[in-house]
């Protein structure tokens, strides 16, 4: 078991951190945002993760956990440095790498016995090789540390579970040493036989861009096949269900929706795209899957102005769901945000409802409603624009609904909402490549 500093206590660096103690590792997560640090100190999680809470706490009280805001410190204590800042994307579509470079240069300036040096930010291929010339031209000794790319997998939403019962870990390392210390910190993984696998730097790298951006591109495969299917009159829950029964296509990822979002996804398909043009290799299939999902997002609005009798200036449209999905805070990208632009650009009022994420949306939208209860949400408006898959929306009361709203206009991007339900009340809807009732 080794003692860990994790740089950068974000979603992936907490979880990380928690999900290490968690299997007997001696683990310091340390941030520069020293209020997060605070509140973590103050047994106050700065994110919503389902599941996090619990084990987090069980690893403190077993003092196998630590914050701290001193990462020079926490450096020098520790033998394997996990760097899990942001990544975010540039103007140009690359990764912004300012975040992790800037923890390269502390690391450097504190290497003070062997260290193993982990990147665990989704980086570009070919800056592992960049981030160890950095080190060893920085460092005395050259040679005093090995170098792995350890990408994560996890999904927001689900990152206790996906941390702790990964379907496998990467390590990508040319160091014998650092990949059985690698194992030693995911011992309790490695005895159970996950698979980890053992690769080249690059190939890490890639492994995690390649999976991301794939995934991108079948939602936005299935988004097409949906919009297709309103055409031709075919229904794709019946479609997708049918190609995932399929094993060579599986049925995850094929559930069309309103264009997809997050902090992960949109970010490393155009990363991808950059590097592509880069070795000047554009790859078609990724600026394909890029424009459809703008498209989607665009999409989704064009549906509603068209639903909703008159257009939308002047009428009240309850949104439901913020969060880019279900069981996160997280709005990063959110298709909630374009919807929201458009509503208010076509002059039409927001009374927005997500049961997690209003905190996070208001930092952005500070001139629309938020409500505590989706009823209230939903009290005199004309139209409702369900955008995230959360559980709650599933069970709506529509004939409760039905009688505080003013009208009667539903555009449910999701397709969770019970359509032969929706026609009993005589509802207007619309919703996502689905026949209607
Ligand atoms: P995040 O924005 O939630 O967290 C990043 C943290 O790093 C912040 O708390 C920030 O204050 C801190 N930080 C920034 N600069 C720092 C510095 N110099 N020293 C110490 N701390 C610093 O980001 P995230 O969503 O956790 O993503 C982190 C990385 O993991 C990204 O590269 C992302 O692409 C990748 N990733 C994310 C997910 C996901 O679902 N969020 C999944 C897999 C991989």
């Amino acid at each position: 078991m080794k003692n860990i500093t994790i740089i950068g206590t974000g979603y992936v660096g907490l979880v990380t951190g928690v999900g290490l103690s968690e299997f007997g590792n001696n683990v310091i997560c340390t941030d520069i945002d020293k209020d997060k640090i605070l509140q973590l100190n103050s047994e106050v999680i700065p994110i919503y993760e389902p599941g996090l809470k619990e084990i987090l706490n069980r690893n403190v009280k077993s003092d196998r956990l630590f914050f701290s805001d001193d990462i020079s410190s926490a450096i020098k204590n520790s033998e394997v440095i996990i760097i899990a800042v942001g990544t975010p994307q540039t103007e140009q579509g690359k990764a912004n790498m300012s975040y992790v470079n800037s923890v390269v240069k502390s690391i450097s300036q504190n290497l003070n016995n062997y260290k193993i040096i982990c990147t665990k930010s989704t980086v570009p291929i070919g800056s592992g090789k960049k981030i160890i010339d950095t080190l060893s031209n920085d460092f005395d000794e050259g040679s005093n540390f090995d170098y792995v790319s350890n990408p994560e997998f996890l999904r927001e939403g689900s990152a206790v579970k996906d941390f702790l019962w990964p379907d496998r870990i990467v390590v990508g390392t040319s160091s014998d040493r650092a990949f059985k210390i690698m194992c030693d910190i995911y011992r309790p993984l490695y005895i159970n036989k996950n698979p980890i696998k053992h690769t080249t730097v690059e190939t890490a790298e890639m492994i995690k861009y390649a999976s991301n951006s794939f995934l991108a591109l079948k939602i936005s495969y299935i988004n097409e096949i949906a919009n297709l299917c309103e055409l031709v009159g075919a229904d794709i829950h019946d479609v997708a269900n049918a190609m995932g029964q399929d094993g060579r296509i599986s049925d995850k990822f094929l559930h069309p929706g309103p264009g997809f979002g997050g902090s992960c996804f949109p970010k490393d398909l155009e990363s991808l795209i950059a590097i592509s043009n880069e070795k000047n290799l554009p790859m078609e299939t990724l600026k394909a899957a890029s424009n459809a999902n703008k498209n989607q997002k665009d999409r989704m609005c064009i549906k509603l102005e068209g639903l909703v009798d008159g257009g939308l200036k002047n009428k009240k449209i309850a949104l439901l769901g913020l969060s880019f999905k279900a069981n996160t805070d997280d709005i990063r990208e959110s298709s909630a945000i374009d919807m929201i632009n458009f509503i208010l650009n076509k002059g039409g009022f927001v009374r927005a409802y997500d049961p997690i994420a209003n905190g996070s949306m208001s930092k952005i939208f500070k001139n629309i409603s938020y409500f505590d209860d989706v009823y209230d949400a939903i009290r005199d408006t004309d139209c409702i624009v369900v955008m995230t898959e959360w559980n709650e929306f599933r069970s709506l009361d529509l004939p409760r609904i039905k009688k505080i709203m003013n009208d009667n206009f539903i555009l449910d991007t999701r397709n969770i909402i019970d359509m032969s339900e929706l026609s009993r009340l005589n509802f207007v809807y619309d919703n996502v490549g689905r026949l209607k009732i």
